[in-house]
């Protein structure tokens, strides 16, 4: 059975109609993986999610699957040498969408870390991390890192380092750890929130669910449950009312807030990703050019505002902008130029006492007396390995000894051996498109998104849609289909929000293109008009409020530091 929109009931059956081995709550990246992890080692799984997949801070990260350079400095040594290998095993999973990228670090006055701290650092961090001797980091002089990157301030610059990272999409990551884990045999829904649980003699034993699209509300017996749901953790241990201590749990979240600013590439136009200090506070930011625009984040503030929507205010906007133009200063920044952004919530552990960014970025595992397995904090990096962990322990606990099967597991789009058998791909690729009037940068924008899939969107382009003149247009179409047939695309913000990515990244031209959007998906779906402009306006939200701050500045930030008090 495909990953489809059109298969919701029968997913929905097939959940409530066995009995489970394991019901994973949440849909970001740590719950996919869990999902993924179990069923590939033979566990009958179901994952549900509240709204869609990635939509959580899944979608709203700084996109890099990267070792935290930062966390070596608060010594924590373990995390950044698992994270940092992790790093190589998804880029070898999923090599379409986890991408080298070349990073810059100036070294400056008064900066984080002097000439020989950060090139003990970057040794360090590429020690941990195991990398190959080509992409180990390189020290420069303060000339040497002006060439590297001309925009740079040059009084205060006493030299560089250049190393490597890896750039991602996040939500695109989480869907094909999604769509993966569905090929094992899981079975997952989006629009489905777990709203109370079963128990039986005091354990947790299922639980009751909403299937938002049809109305519809079931059950499901599962003999464990993981509760994987980010920033909404605490939210769902609230609902297991037969644990004595659900309402205040010993150890609790701490969300923080981190926003991103989306520019026009031609207004920071870098040569490379550069990792930078914010000398006011003694933070760093990345700035990371992407496509046609550069993203420059992110700020790490206390949140207490609703988890639901939280947005980019004028506030954030200012101090992500000073920082770029004071370490780039002729490209005189400002908020005029912003052409999108986006907000999301850290689910930290609570330490008391400590500052946000003093906050550890390790994962927990807690244990409710119910029997309710929870895991927060962490990173999108190291996914994996949380996944690994929870799973042990689940299996550990169903008297089952199998180990985990997900080191050398290709996910969907990604199963090539090398960056020449993917170049070879697209080479091949570019040369059947330019018969039929389509470009190398089609098919790129397609293939790093879609990978090796891209086959199936280009064929259903010419069966599907012979009809449609313009080439490009039919690949739109096209997109569209497969992202509900083969991506459990419900909505239009599930389609141009977290499946292609547009509203962050391609937002300047998405204004001719998302009305067509809706029109392709109405007529797949079925929707009857009145869900069609439904659809729309939900779409326009997103649309407009990703630029918020221009016209409301005032109110957002009144809304939020109130929030705060
Ligand atoms: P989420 O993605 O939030 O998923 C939880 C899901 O649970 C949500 O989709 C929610 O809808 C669902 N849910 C909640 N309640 C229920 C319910 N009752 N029933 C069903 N479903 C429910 N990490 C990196 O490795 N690299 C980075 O560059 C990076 N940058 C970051 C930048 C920022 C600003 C932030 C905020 C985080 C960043 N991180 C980064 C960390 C990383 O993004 C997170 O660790 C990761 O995405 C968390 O995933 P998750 O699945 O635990 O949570």
């Amino acid at each position: 059975m495909a990953f489809s929109a059109l298969q919701r009931e029968q997913f929905a059956q097939k959940i409530w109609e066995q009995e489970l081995d394991l019901l994973v709550i949440g849909g970001g990246v740590t719950g996919c993986g869990i999902a993924l992890d179990a069923a590939s080692r033979g566990l009958k799984v179901a994952l549900l999610e509240k709204t869609d997949f990635a939509w959580g801070t899944s979608s709203r990260s700084t996109k890099l699957v990267h070792g935290g350079l930062r966390y070596l400095k608060q010594l924590e040594v373990a995390l950044v040498r698992e994270v940092g290998l992790e790093r190589a095993v998804a880029y070898h999973n999923a090599p379409h969408i986890v991408r080298p990228e070349k990073m810059l670090l100036p070294i400056v006055e008064g900066g984080s870390l002097g000439k020989t701290m950060s090139s003990i650092g970057l040794w360090v961090y590429d020690f941990l991390a195991g990398v190959q001797k080509e992409e180990r980091r390189k020290m420069l002089s303060a000339e040497e890192t002006i060439v590297a990157e001309p925009l740079l301030r040059t009084d205060i610059l006493n030299g560089g380092g250049l190393y490597y990272e890896y750039r991602t999409d996040d939500a695109r990551l989480t869907i094909e750890i999604a769509k993966t884990a569905h090929k094992f045999g899981a079975t997952l829904l989006n629009y489905a929130p777990v709203t109370a649980f079963i128990y039986e003699n005091g354990k947790i034993c299922g639980a009751h669910f909403t299937d938002l699209i049809s109305g519809q509300t079931h059950q499901c017996k599962a003999k464990k449950v993981v509760n994987a749901a980010g920033p909404w953790v605490d939210g769902v241990r609230k609902l297991d009312v037969q644990d004595p201590a659900h309402a205040r749990p010993p150890k609790r979240l701490h969300l923080t807030k981190g926003v991103h600013v989306v520019v026009p590439r031609e207004r920071l136009p870098l040569r490379q990703s550069a990792y930078f200090d914010v000398l006011k506070d003694g933070r760093m930011i990345f700035a990371i050019p992407r496509g046609k625009v550069t993203y420059i984040g992110t700020t790490d503030t206390n949140y207490k505002g609703s988890t639901e929507h939280p947005v980019c205010t004028k506030e954030d906007v200012d101090y992500v902008l000073a920082a770029a133009n004071y370490m780039f200063p002729t490209v005189k920044l400002s908020p005029a130029d912003v052409v999108s952004t986006w907000a999301g919530l850290r689910p930290l552990i609570h330490e008391e006492g400590k500052d946000p960014s003093e906050l550890s970025r390790k994962d927990e595992i807690f244990h409710s007396s119910t029997g309710l397995i929870s895991i927060a904090g962490g990173k999108l990096t190291g996914y994996r390995k949380m996944a690994e962990r929870i799973v042990n322990d689940v299996c550990k606990q169903l008297g089952q000894n199998t180990a985990c099967r997900t080191e050398k597991m290709p996910l969907g789009g990604g199963d090539f051996d090398s960056e020449a058998a993917m170049q070879k791909y697209l080479e091949t690729r570019y040369g059947e498109v330019s018969q039929i009037g389509l470009k190398a940068e089609h098919i790129n924008d397609l293939f790093f998104k879609y990978g090796r899939q891209t086959d199936t969107i280009i064929e259903r382009a010419f069966e599907l849609y012979p009809h449609e003149e313009n080439p490009i247009r039919r690949l739109q179409m096209a997109e569209a289909w497969y992202c509900i047939h083969h991506e459990m695309s419900c909505t239009l913000n599930d389609y141009l929000i977290r499946r292609s990515g547009r509203l962050y990244f391609e937002r300047q031209t998405l204004g001719n293109l998302f009305p067509d959007a809706a029109e392709d998906m109405s007529v797949i779906l079925g929707w009857p008009e009145e869900k069609k402009y439904r659809e729309l306006a939900a779409f326009k939200r997103e649309f407009d409020e990703v630029i918020s701050f221009k016209e409301n500045a005032g109110e957002k930030d009144l809304k939020e530091a109130s929030a705060k008090d």
